[in-house]
């Protein structure tokens, strides 16, 4: 494996660490993610609230789009995560009764490997996908009726379509397409390859980008320095510099309109007011102007195909 890939990789447990140190403090529930995650560490409080308002926003679009299943009945929904890592909101959603007809997950084949050999060996898990569940953690594969992992190289879109219609994804069903802190590890052209792949592809979709922006003015550049110095060059960043690029790279490629909002204004004004209050009286800062900056070094960006209307009424940031 290249180095360049191994350290693309880790950056999935660093993810899930900090996932991990949030549902230690309260943060936000998640009864899954324990068994992917061996190493433990403590958080800033800076970074704790920061995820709190990724993983919240993240799945407030996520439970808007499940819920149109009410106003189309008998529409299956899918979901497709890129570089979904150990996610675990598959899990989360089959154990509220709530997981969609069809949900994909496509990440490098080393990661894969490791989550279908967890997947595998833990019954909590295992027992969630059906007892027509095949799971082979040599190919980094788990197929059953709701649930596919498939391993992928995502700078090759074109050889991601056909792995995906080969597990079952229907290109005509309503699609939540998430890729959260992913593109920045493709270089931009490999980037807005994907998104126009799936663009042409999926006519009924909404496909929802977490990223880093802004990382030209001076506080970007720090935070690039601080993320690059953990090992990984964010190669993304030069095709992303700020909300208008970000809508941009889904209207360019094949995508019928785009949202983006940067993540002070959704820590604000989208997240539930009640839950947010909570998360902030967990750990007590004064990194205001820090707090604000960062935020605004990060949005939530939605491409949408909307071949039929499904997603009139879901409010994007
Ligand atoms: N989406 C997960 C989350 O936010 O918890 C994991 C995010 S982690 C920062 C980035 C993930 O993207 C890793 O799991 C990595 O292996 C995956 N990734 C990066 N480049 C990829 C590529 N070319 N093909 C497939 N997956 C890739």
């Amino acid at each position: 494996m290249a180095g360049g890939d191994m350290c693309v990789q880790l950056t999935n447990d660093d993810a899930q660490i900090s996932k991990m140190s949030c549902i230690e403090r309260g943060y936000f529930q998640d009864n899954f993610l324990h068994f992917f995650v061996r190493r433990r560490a403590r958080r800033s409080p800076l970074i704790n609230r920061g995820y709190y308002s990724r993983v919240m926003a993240l799945r407030n679009l996520l439970y808007q789009f499940l819920g149109r299943a009410n106003m189309f009945p008998g529409q299956p929904l899918q979901v497709l995560s890129l570089g979904a890592g150990y996610d675990t909101t598959f899990f989360q959603l089959e154990a509220q009764g709530l997981a969609p007809a069809r949900f994909y997950e496509v990440d490098l084949r080393e990661v894969t490997q490791r989550k279908a050999a967890t997947i595998a060996a833990v019954p909590d898990l295992r027992d969630r996908l059906g007892a027509s569940a095949a799971v082979d953690a040599e190919a980094g594969i788990v197929s059953s009726e709701r649930y596919s992992l498939l391993p992928a190289d995502l700078r090759e879109p074109e050889a991601l379509a056909p792995a995906l219609r080969a597990a079952g994804l229907d290109e005509a069903a309503p699609t939540f397409v998430l890729a959260e802190c992913v593109l920045v590890y493709l270089a931009p052209e490999e980037g807005a390859a994907l998104v126009r792949c799936l663009g042409a592809l999926l006519r009924c979709a909404a496909f929802v980008l977490y990223e880093q922006i802004r990382p030209d003015d001076a506080f970007g550049q720090q935070m690039v320095r601080n993320l690059e110095s953990r090992g990984c060059p964010l190669r993304g960043l030069p095709g992303t510099p700020d909300l208008e690029a970000q809508r941009r790279r889904f209207t360019d490629n094949a995508w019928q309109r785009a949202e983006a909002a940067d993540m002070d204004i959704i820590h604000r004004c989208h997240l539930d007011p009640i839950d947010r209050q909570r998360a902030e009286r967990l750990e007590i800062f004064d990194e205001f102007e820090e707090w604000h900056l960062i935020q605004a070094h990060y949005c939530i960006a939605v491409g949408i195909n909307d071949d039929r209307g499904f997603f009139q009424g879901v409010s994007f940031p």
